[in-house]
């Protein structure tokens, strides 16, 4: 598996600073305010727990799986619910983790959903902020790296299902996208 990455963009080092600088942040930005952390499946699984490890404050932790890629290296513009959260959020302070922001549609589509649900406040951590690809204006208020724009894999950022357990983040080698 290692094999098929070109390079590597993000160190298993470097990911693990970031996670212990944004844990900071939010000890300090939501020590009293008992957030819930949603944590948005597949991908922000690996840096959801490493960054709540990293925040000294009292958290629930929801998980919610919404899809917009099947599978290729294109977003498809629609967005799915595929699994829906358990907790109760109305009036809830909501901490969103996210793997990557792109297009910002998927970001948008949560917002909205949690606005409807009546959180009393919404913010945003991602791994990763893709700036030049936003199609939709939203933004991301803790950010681990801002990455070019190109298609990136592991830590939890798939290419059809498959790289999400690379303990750092690289770009597949070309002959990759054609073979699989
Ligand atoms: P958006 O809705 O912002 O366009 O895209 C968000 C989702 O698209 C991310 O959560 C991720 O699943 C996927 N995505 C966007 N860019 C990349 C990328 O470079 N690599 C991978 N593996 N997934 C990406
Ligand atoms: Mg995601
Ligand atoms: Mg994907």
């Amino acid at each position: 598996m290692n094999n098929d990455i070109e390079r590597v963009l993000y160190s298993r080092d470097d990911i693990s600073k970031a996670a212990h600088r944004l844990g900071q942040q939010l000890t300090e930005d939501y020590k009293d305010k008992k957030p819930v952390v949603i944590s948005v499946l597949k991908g922000a699984i690996l840096f959801t727990v490493d960054v709540i490890k990293e925040m000294d404050v009292y958290a629930e932790l929801d998980f919610i799986d919404v899809s917009s890629y099947h599978g290729g290296t294109e977003s498809s513009g629609k967005i799915d619910l595929l699994h829906d959260l358990s907790t109760e959020i109305s009036g809830r302070n909501i901490l969103i983790i996210e793997d990557i922001i792109d297009t910002g549609r998927t970001l948008k589509y949560l917002i909205d959903l949690l606005k409807q649900r009546n959180a009393a406040e919404i913010k945003v951590c991602t791994l990763l902020d893709k700036e030049d690809g936003r199609l939709i204006d939203v933004k991301a208020d803790y950010i681990g790296f801002a990455v070019p724009n190109e298609f990136v894999v592991g830590y939890g950022l798939d290419y059809k299902e498959l790289y999400r357990n690379l303990p750092y983040v690289g770009v597949l080698k070309p002959e990759v996208y054609t073979d699989k």
